[in-house]
């Protein structure tokens, strides 16, 4: 590098992101890079922290097809010795956060020597981290990768777990929180579903750390949860400021492709197709892949299934009994019923593990996703207007299902039984519903006006694009 570039390099305000381990925390950091490189002139440095299994290979591919002015650094990884076996999943990624403090103070140490450091911004699982940020003297913000009623359920979160003694999941009434619409104590995030757990103290911990933010980024559009957002500001409950910044979504998935499934949508009738997939991580019990098998046959309806082998029941031989070929725990296709491939030929087709997702919500054969309601899957089906079937699995995802149901209309919510199945007669019900029932057309007129709300939210003049040129402008009177 020469002097005139060394120079340029120590004038651009640096940025430096740290992500979580996981594709749903690292592929919107990743977006939200390139848009500080490319519309706000930022330079920026993605730190990555890892462990014995993190970043996955899907990851890495994530961060290797960054483009250069993104740099992008994976801390070397901890050892996650000491914890409880059966430790949550929010546990291990926050153990993981936290033990690569060390790690990343000396990547600032190297860094504040070429570069001029104007902020450090953290996702969720990486408040411990803000220290840092004084230290360096770079200001503090969060990357709230989900949307602003989680947002207020953790900035109310110290209270409430004043005001109530009681499991959460045990509470006869809802919680009700300003400006969002009350939650079954079941229906809240994993960690608060178990008081005793690790991860309800980490999250607690991180919610107490949110206050150490001059700001949080919120991946949500004022548009969207206006109501929320107003009544955290009239509240003033001392926390920090929020900026809806959202959607925050990727543009490009071309270099995640592994399989043909765009070819075959070619061949569909527009609108025709239900795209399933449950997340990057989401499997069903061998039971429930059973019961969706035959619940998309009932349906009559075309398909597009991403299909993963189940967790850990792999053993659980008996269930299978005749129905099943052959169980290849590496293949996910062998645990379809028998014969459901020849029976579905030509009107479904089932994809092992992935599929490219944006392009698979933009293509004009799909006409609805049945989603885990994953935030960022969400997003991206909101931001192509493909209505939904709400089937949430874990994490926020419960609270992401009631609110893409019950408050903006854009989804149908499946009935998942007291043994936690959904049924093939509801599977049935349901797809035939959103494909092509007065209720689908309901919730598909629905998801094009959020769409069209996205899209001017993100207009060069709209309010999110708004809101982080606001944050952009005090990163850059930082440095001066
Ligand atoms: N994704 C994808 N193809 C798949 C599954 C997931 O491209 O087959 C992407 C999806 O587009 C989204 C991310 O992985 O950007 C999943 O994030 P989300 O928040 O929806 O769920 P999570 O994986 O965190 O549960």
């Amino acid at each position: 590098m020469n002097h005139q570039q060394q120079q340029q390099q120590q004038q651009t305000p640096h940025i430096i992101l740290l992500a979580s381990p996981g594709v749903g925390h690292i592929t919107p950091l990743v977006s939200l890079a390139k848009l500080l490189v490319s519309r706000h002139h930022f330079s920026v440095t993605i730190t990555v922290p890892s462990n014995s299994t993190s970043p996955s290979p899907t990851e890495l591919s994530i961060l290797n097809s960054l483009p250069t002015s993104i740099s992008s650094i994976v801390l070397p990884p901890v050892a996650l010795h000491g914890l409880p076996a059966d430790a949550q999943v929010e546990t291990l990624i926050w153990e993981t956060m936290s033990r690569s403090l060390p790690a990343l103070r000396d990547v600032f140490a190297t860094l504040s020597t070429t570069h001029s450091i104007a902020a450090l911004v953290v996702d969720l699982f990486g408040t411990d981290a803000l220290i840092l940020g004084n230290e360096f003297n770079a200001l503090p913000f969060i990357f709230h990768p989900t949307n602003a009623t989680t947002l207020s359920l953790f900035f109310h979160l110290p209270d409430l777990h004043r005001a109530y003694s009681l499991e959460y999941r045990d509470l006869t009434d809802p919680v009700t929180l300003p400006g969002c619409p009350p939650f079954l104590g079941t229906d809240l995030v994993d960690p608060m579903q178990d008081r005793t757990n690790d991860s309800y103290k980490w999250l607690l911990h991180m919610a107490r750390g949110y206050m150490l933010a001059k700001g949080v980024l919120v991946n949500t559009f004022y548009e969207l949860e206006s109501q929320v957002i107003e009544a955290l500001i009239e509240e003033n409950l001392g926390t920090p400021p929020l900026y809806p910044i959202g959607p925050i979504t990727q543009t490009d998935d071309s270099h995640l492709h592994n399989n043909d499934c765009l070819g075959w949508l070619d061949k569909q009738p527009e609108e025709s197709v239900l795209y399933i997939s449950f997340g990057s991580g989401g499997t069903l019990s061998c039971e429930q892949i059973f019961e969706l098998a035959y619940g998309l046959e009932q349906s009559g309806q075309r398909f597009l299934w991403v299909l993963r082998s189940p967790n850990n029941e792999v053993a659980n031989a008996s269930f299978f009994g005749e129905n099943v070929d052959k169980v290849d725990y590496k293949d996910p296709l062998s645990f379809l019923p028998k014969g459901f491939l020849e029976r579905t030929n030509g009107l479904g087709l089932v994809v092992r593990s992935w599929a490219p997702q944006i392009e698979v919500l933009s293509h004009g054969s799909t006409g609805g996703f049945m989603s885990h309601c994953g935030w960022n899957s969400t997003l991206e089906s909101v931001c192509k207007g493909v209505p939904f079937i709400a089937w949430p699995l874990y994490a926020e995802q419960r609270m992401n299902g009631r609110l893409l149901g019950d408050v903006w209309g854009v989804a149908l919510r499946v009935k998942i039984g007291e043994n936690g199945m959904v049924g093939r007669d509801e599977i049935g019900r349901i797809v035939r519903s959103l494909m092509e029932g007065v209720e689908g057309k309901r919730v598909r007129d629905r998801v094009r006006e959020l769409k069209s709300k996205a899209a001017l939210a993100l207009r060069e003049d709209g309010s999110s694009s708004k809101a982080l040129e606001e944050v952009a402008i005090q990163w850059r009177k930082h440095v001066g």
